[in-house]
């Protein structure tokens, strides 16, 4: 259903863009099962970059005005700002990889085995696990519900449903599911939680469910606090790219040509090109068989796009083997490794191993963060609708 390449998202978004104004706006929380055509579809190519935010939104601007797809276009943002809200508290996610561990780790909960294995006797949830385990995608509406129920009507612990989102969804992103996962369950906008109702669902799944013993009450979950919101981190200064420079792509942001754009002269042209992803790092028990061939497509797929000066294919590397990295940097004799700037989540966690890795080889690592994440990140750092007045004004700097 989901081709893992750039030209595959590409045909996705010029598919759409005709339906991404006034039908959108009506149809888009209506979950009509899997041939879908009222939302995008186009998360798994946004999630690994391979079509990035800055060119989906610049396409549908092109055929609307902002107000026909405002909408749209601040679900696109959303993914922003969970992005640059997470980046401001990397705790949030440290916190939650280490529960989820422990969780995996231990005695699991009564009742989660069934959840996961589809058996739970909710005849919706059932059909959803299926429908995430077989296609990696849910409908969002779909996921609310099922967050929803997962917390509130089978008392699961919040992680787990987030780690089994994580490890099945083809667009599984740090950020985006664990703050989602946190808002359902009270703890993201403090005590304001999210309650799914067999109406609800009956009415946006036009009839197909109508779950009956679902809760009827949704407390929040607590928590104990979290230091203060940290900046963003700088990004590295293009200054210090070398003459000898090599490109390394990561699953986060497989797309060269609008990444290095901005920098223009800043980068020579490049010695060496190489791919990365970390599929696998998503959980403590991997990811499934359709999320590892997903992202190994668009590594592919990348490589075969990020080519060298000399028009070289990029070499696809093991994330897992820092060495290997080592050594094709030491072996393209680079002195600067560029990079896209990885956002908290796993890339990032062994960005920062490859980093200390590299510095004892004298090689540099810089890292090249989009202009769209630079100026959307730090508005969020309180709730979405402060963030939301300043989308204008962003998409206006496109
Ligand atoms: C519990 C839960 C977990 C989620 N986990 C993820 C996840 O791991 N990865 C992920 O990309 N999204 C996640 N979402 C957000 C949302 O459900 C998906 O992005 C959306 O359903 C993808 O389908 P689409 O591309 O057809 O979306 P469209 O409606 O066509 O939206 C276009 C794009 O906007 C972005 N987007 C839309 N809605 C949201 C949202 N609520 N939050 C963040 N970005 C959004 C996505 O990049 C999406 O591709 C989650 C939502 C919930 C409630």
């Amino acid at each position: 259903m989901f081709i893992p390449t750039r030209a595959a998202g590409l045909d996705a978004l010029h598919e759409f863009v005709p339906r991404a104004g006034a039908d959108y706006r009506r149809d888009r929380n209506h979950d009509l099962g899997p041939a879908r055509t009222n939302v995008s579809g186009l998360s798994p190519y946004i999630r690994h970059r391979l079509v990035p935010e800055q060119e989906v939104v610049d396409a549908v601007l092109d055929r609307h005005s902002l107000h026909a797809a405002e909408k749209f276009v601040q679900e696109v943002f959303w993914r922003t700002y969970w992005k640059g809200w997470l980046e401001q508290r990397p705790e949030v996610w440290r916190r939650y990889r280490t529960d989820v561990r422990d969780l995996l780790g231990g005695d699991l909960p009564d009742g989660y085995e069934d959840a996961v294995a589809g058996r739970t006797g909710i005849d919706a949830m059932d059909a959803w696990v299926r429908e995430l385990v077989d296609t990696g995608y849910l409908h969002n509406h779909v996921r609310m519900w099922f967050a929803s129920i997962w917390v509130f009507t089978l008392g699961l612990p919040w992680q787990l449903g987030a780690d089994f989102f994580l490890r099945h969804l083809l667009d599984g992103d740090a950020a985006s599911n664990t703050l989602s996962w946190r808002w359902v369950a009270g703890l993201q906008t403090r005590g304001k939680t999210y309650l799914a109702t067999a109406d609800n669902i009956a009415r946006y799944t036009d009839g197909r469910f109508s779950p009956t013993g679902l809760a009827t009450r949704a407390v929040a979950l607590d928590e104990d606090p979290f230091p203060p919101a940290a900046p963003i981190p700088d990004d590295d200064d293009p200054a210090a790219i070398g003459p000898r420079s090599g490109l390394l792509l990561h699953d986060e942001d497989l797309e060269p040509v609008s990444l290095l754009a901005p920098l223009g002269g800043a980068v020579p042209a490049l010695a060496a090109t190489a791919v990365v992803g970390a599929a696998a790092a998503r959980s403590p028990a991997g990811a499934s068989t359709l999320v590892e061939e997903f992202t190994a497509g668009a590594l592919d797929d990348a490589a075969s796009r990020a080519l060298d000066a000399d028009g070289r294919a990029a070499e696809v590397l093991d994330p897992s083997d820092v060495a290997a990295v080592v050594d094709w940097a030491t072996s393209e004799r680079l002195d600067t490794v560029v990079v896209p700037y990885a956002p908290v989540g796993p890339a990032q966690e062994r960005l920062d191993a490859l980093r200390s890795a590299l510095a004892e080889t004298d090689t540099g690592l810089v890292t090249v963060r989009r202009p769209w994440d630079s100026r959307a990140w730090p508005f969020a750092s309180r709730g979405f609708f402060p963030f939301k007045e300043r989308i204008p004004g962003l998409v206006r700097g496109r």
